[in-house]
């Protein structure tokens, strides 16, 4: 552990509970940043879950064999801040908080239907301590009353995809994920992530369920990036 990260990690406990997203004491995301957080009503993409100004099945941000994503905000004002704490602050109670976010936008997956979570690339996760992906997808199981599979692991150590373009970002991530031997998967499987960016990643992910056997797959995420002109992305 380095100083920076021992330092963090103190701090972590010693300072009071504050919002992950102003920083003002008290609960983990206070009642001005949870109102802050931009919904994503519909007309969206059935196939994404991308707004657009009309209903449509299939867009341009679709990606692999994944139907009917659904992401509870989009990625702007305060929520690169608290997704950002849950991972680089290790605030693991927003866990709790985020998940409850989705389970409010976005209806439950109907069983038999389980989650997986996006797996983390395995250096990143030494060091974090953990996957965020599958706290929210254990605390998202929770509410839910759904079983939460690990099946997916990362086989290929991308470069980090921060700042890397779109299309770069795509083809490190094409071959990184593979189903873990176990017991057969269900049918239906849902991924959960934190953020759906270019959607690369599930589709990766995606496909590698697809290869193990599910034949529907579909993707939950707290935030999404939202493409064009005035949209507010990244
Ligand atoms: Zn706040
Ligand atoms: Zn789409």
């Amino acid at each position: 552990m380095g100083l920076i990260t021992l330092a963090r990690t103190v701090l972590d406990v010693v300072v009071p509970p504050a919002c992950a997203g102003c920083g003002l004491p008290g609960p983990a995301v206070c009642a001005g940043c949870r109102q802050a957080l931009r919904r994503l009503p519909p007309p969206w993409c059935t196939g994404c879950g991308h707004p657009w100004p009309v209903a449509v099945d299939r867009c341009p941000e679709c990606l692999g064999p994944i139907r009917g994503a659904r992401q509870a905000v989009a990625y702007a004002g305060p929520a690169p801040a608290i997704i950002g704490a849950l991972k680089d602050r290790r605030r693991r109670d927003l866990a709790a908080p985020l998940a409850r976010l989705v389970a409010d936008a976005v209806p439950r997956p109907a069983p038999p239907c389980v989650l997986v979570p996006v797996p983390l690339n395995p250096a990143r996760e030494r060091e974090r301590g953990f996957n965020q992906a599958r706290l929210l997808a254990v605390a998202l199981g929770r509410l839910w009353g759904l079983e939460v599979v690990p099946a997916l692991e990362r086989v290929a150590d991308a470069p980090a995809q921060r700042g890397a373009g779109r299309t770069a970002r795509r083809r490190q991530v094409a071959h990184a994920f593979r189903a873990r031997t176990g017991p057969a998967l269900p049918a239906r499987a849902c991924l959960v992530d934190d953020v759906h960016t270019t959607g690369s990643t599930l589709a990766a992910c995606a496909r590698a369920l697809r290869a193990a056997g599910v034949r529907q797959v579909t993707a939950l995420a707290v935030a999404r990036v939202v493409r064009g002109p005035g949209a507010g992305g990244d």
